[in-house]
Formats: structure tokens, C-alpha cells, sequence
């Protein structure tokens, strides 16, 4: 498969082969294109399976420019502050050549410089629960533009114990978002948080 049957644009076709990448891995070729869509995605795939670009690609490919909306577009809630910064710069090296913002809001991390990065404008929200919470519970970070909210491990996050975090983000965004969740595994925990979080997901196994 190749990523032209994807509906992708030449922007990010080109963008792609900057990165080096040549085809889409399987949870790529079967995710991009339904969220490309709207629709709501479980993917269940394990790290090291290109699930980052996965997720990133169709939210890339939607963004509104930072002139037409400064509040964030898209929350991504990852278990770690490691994971943030990874997931943030493969979005950036995938935005290569389009001015994307994007901040990552993390557990740790100076509370001024990320204040201030909102501030400024972020079409891209990259962060752990905990953080996230608190810029929600600060009004710092605002929801009512979000579209898309990805939940990525999030058996890892439920293990955690991030549930009441994680679902406070989510009652905040609204309502008519896409959702897309990723989890190595589909324990009853994350079942449920999908049934009462996201609208007839696709679910996908790679
Ligand atoms: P992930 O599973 O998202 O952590 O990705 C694992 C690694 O594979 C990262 O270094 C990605 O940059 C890389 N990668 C993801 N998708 C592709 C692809 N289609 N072709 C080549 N490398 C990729």
C-alpha cells in the first residue's frame, strides 16, 4: 500500500517523504482514512507500530491556521512526559514546511513557559493528564475548539490511574469532536471509557 491511496494532501505527501517515510505501516493505512473522516477509531497497536504519525497525519491535514484560530483544535493525552515530547516532535517533523504550533503541557515542566505557549496561540495541545487537568482547572487551557482528542495508551493511562483526569478533559471538549483512542490492549477499563466517551468507534487491530 502506499500513502497516495490515502487521501492525503501533496503538502503532506511531500511532508511524509521528507520524514523518510515510504508506506504507510498497517494501523496507518487503516486509521488515516477513516479519521480522515470524522469518525471515532479505536486502534489497538503496540509502540514501535507508527501509531504517532498515525494519529497526527489526519489531524495535520485539518488544522486551521493559527490567524483563524489561536484557541487549541486538538488535545493528545499520552501517560508520560517522555511520550509527550516524543509524540510532539514527530508531529512537527510531519508539519514540515506548514507553520504548526504546537505545545506540549506536561507533568514537571514549568508552569510560565507553558502559560505563556497558550498564550500565544496552539493549534496542537500535547500533554499528560494531571497537567492538562490543571491548565483546565486554570481556564488556561481552552476547549471550545477542539475537534479531535486522542487518547494514546490509554490502558497505560487507566493503569496509572488517570480515569478521573482523563474524562474530566474529555466532558470538557465538545461534544461533536472526533475521538481517536490507542491502546496496546482492550481491557474492560478502556471499553468502558469508550462506550461512554466516544460516538460508534471503528475498531481496528494491527
Ligand atoms: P511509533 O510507533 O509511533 O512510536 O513510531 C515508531 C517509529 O517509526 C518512529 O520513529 C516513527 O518516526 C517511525 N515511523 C512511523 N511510521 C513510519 C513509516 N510509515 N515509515 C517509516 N518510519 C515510520
Amino acid at each position: 500500500s502506499s500513502f497516495d491511496q490515502l487521501g492525503l494532501s501533496s503538502v503532506m505527501l511531500r511532508s511524509l517523504k521528507q520524514a523518510g517515510f515510504e508506506s504507510p505501516s498497517p494501523i496507518q493505512a487503516e486509521l488515516i482514512p477513516p479519521a480522515l473522516d470524522g469518525m471515532d477509531v479505536i486502534g489497538q497497536a503496540r509502540t514501535g507500530t507508527g501509531k504517532t504519525a498515525a494519529f497526527s497525519i489526519p489531524i495535520l491535514e485539518q488544522l486551521d491556521s493559527l490567524d483563524d484560530c489561536r484557541d487549541p483544535q486538538a488535545i493528545i493525552v499520552v501517560p508520560t512526559r517522555e511520550l509527550a515530547d516524543q509524540v510532539a516532535r514527530e508531529a512537527e517533523r510531519l508539519s514540515y514546511g506548514v507553520p504548526t504550533e504546537i505545545a506540549v503541557l506536561s507533568g514537571g515542566k514549568n508552569m510560565r513557559g507553558q502559560l505563556r505557549q497558550l498564550e500565544n496561540g496552539a493549534q496542537i495541545v500535547v500533554g499528560t493528564p494531571g497537567r492538562l487537568h490543571d491548565h483546565l482547572q486554570r481556564r488556561s487551557l481552552r476547549t471550545k475548539d477542539v475537534w479531535c482528542v486522542v487518547l494514546d495508551e490509554a490502558d497505560r493511562m487507566l493503569d496509572i490511574g488517570f480515569r478521573p483526569q482523563i474524562e474530566r478533559i474529555l466532558r470538557r471538549c465538545p461534544r461533536d469532536r472526533q475521538t481517536l483512542l490507542l491502546s496496546a490492549t482492550l481491557p474492560t477499563q478502556v471499553q468502558r471509557l469508550a462506550e461512554s466517551y466516544m460516538h460508534e468507534p471503528l475498531v481496528i487491530d494491527c
